[in-house]
């Protein structure tokens, strides 16, 4: 049966990052209409105790931990529960839960380029799709839109800025489509009015204005690289090119994107700033269902303002456009560089000023040849990790 026919059918959910800050949203909006949704797998990094609380609440038939020392933990974390779920373990197995027969929707919420592989396997598996972790198509996104075409499942994007633009679009045909302007909005995140980043601490560049996220798109928001790794993931999502996707500085965070036609006509997707909204679309579409999420209530809202970026400061907004204008690798490399760099940053080994300037120094100093399969994808990644780690490392030192 074609997806978008599956209306009113129980839909058997993989979530590939279950207990992150989108798994924990998408798990409430589950929560919530037991009729419509099961849990079939359930994905974790580490957190074995976390892992096995999901799986004996939702009753998931697998659990599966990436990391592979930890399967005695998770398992004596389901047997303490009395959980009768099957525990899996290893990179392996996250690809397997993703291509499952039991399961036709998979929910990609693992953060960074590791949740790419599974991602793409659910695709070619012709899953539904719920799209969440950027990182993937950023990397991979020929590869991952091929792969939907070829599996012939649904892509849906759960990025609030995607979701709102898939929204947009829903209706308009290919020739509506290809004169469209596309116009990212952006909280600005915690630094918008903050002269001096020099001294910044993680916790200051997580403590997002408006959304509450896991640490590495929080630090991302406030970089603004997490706006810039968004319009690589829309040009590859809508087929739109870089120079008709804007950004637009909105601190509320009420529109959450919009699409401009050729006749003038902005069309602008609106709610309160709460990832249950986009997810309660992709587990429904084209139906609708209740989120949970809080009403707008516009007489509170007050006043919508806008302003341009200050790319300036935020460079990182450069260097993706960068990489998507050159293709290939660049977007790969771009991508390694900065999971390097927050990650440093996260542990407090850079500076939060430093991160624009490894991407920036990757980007000049490694251009591989474009990848042609998931393979080179990892190499370049790999490749692209080690360098800045190196980069990084020098400037401890
Ligand atoms: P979190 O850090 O909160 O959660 C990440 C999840 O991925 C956890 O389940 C984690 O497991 C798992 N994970 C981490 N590393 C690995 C790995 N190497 N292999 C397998 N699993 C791993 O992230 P978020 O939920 O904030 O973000 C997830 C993705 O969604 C990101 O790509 C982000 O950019 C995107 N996104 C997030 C939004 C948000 O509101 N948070 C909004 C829009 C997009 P463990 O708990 O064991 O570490």
């Amino acid at each position: 049966m074609a997806d978008s026919l599956m209306l009113n059918t129980m839909r058997n959910i993989t979530i590939l990052g279950a207990t992150g800050s989108v798994g924990a949203s998408a798990l409430d909006v589950i929560a919530r209409h037991p009729q419509r949704y099961r849990v079939h797998a359930v994905t974790a990094q580490s957190s074995a105790n976390e892992l096995a609380d999901i799986a004996v609440r939702f009753s998931a038939d697998v659990a599966v931990i990436a990391d592979a020392a930890l399967e005695p933990a998770l398992r004596d974390a389901l047997r303490a529960r009395g959980g009768n779920t099957t525990v899996r373990a290893g990179r392996r197995a996250l690809v397997e839960v993703a291509q499952a027969p039991e399961c036709d929707t998979v929910l990609a919420a693992i953060v960074g380029a590791a949740g790419l592989e599974p991602t793409l396997a659910a695709a070619e598996a012709g899953k539904r799709l719920l799209l969440a972790n950027k990182e993937a198509i950023v990397c991979a996104g020929a590869l991952l839109m091929a792969a939907v075409q070829r599996g012939g499942g649904a892509l849906l994007p759960v990025d609030s800025e995607h979701n709102a633009i898939h929204q947009c679009l829903a209706g308009v045909g290919e020739s509506e489509r290809a004169g469209a302007r596309l116009v990212l909005t952006a909280s600005g995140g915690p630094f918008l009015n903050r002269n001096d980043l020099d001294g910044v601490t993680p916790d200051e560049a997580c403590a997002h204005p408006q959304w509450v996220m896991g640490r590495k798109i929080s630090v991302d928001s406030a970089t603004l690289m997490n706006k810039g790794l968004e319009v690589i993931e829309a040009s590859w999502l809508f087929g739109v090119p870089a120079d008709r996707i804007d950004i637009v500085i909105h601190p509320q965070s009420v529109i959450h994107s919009m699409v401009e036609f050729a006749d003038g006509s902005v069309l602008a997707q609106m709610g309160t700033p709460d990832m249950r909204t986009p997810l309660a679309y992709a587990l429904a579409w084209p139906e609708r269902v209740a989120s949970g999420s809080r009403r707008l209530d516009f007489a509170n809202v007050g006043a919508l303002t806008f302003e341009a970026p200050d790319r300036r400061r935020f460079r990182c907004l450069d260097y993706a456009y960068k990489a998507l204008a050159r293709g290939g690798a660049a977007s790969v490399v771009l991508n390694a560089a900065n999971e390097i760099a927050v990650q440093a940053f996260l542990e407090e080994r850079l500076r939060f000023t430093e991160i624009a300037p490894t991407i920036e120094r990757m980007l000049e100093a490694y251009d591989p040849p474009p990848p042609n399969n998931i393979h080179d994808v990892m190499h370049i990644d790999r490749e692209a990790r080690a360098r800045a780690s190196e980069f990084v490392m020098d400037k401890v030192q």
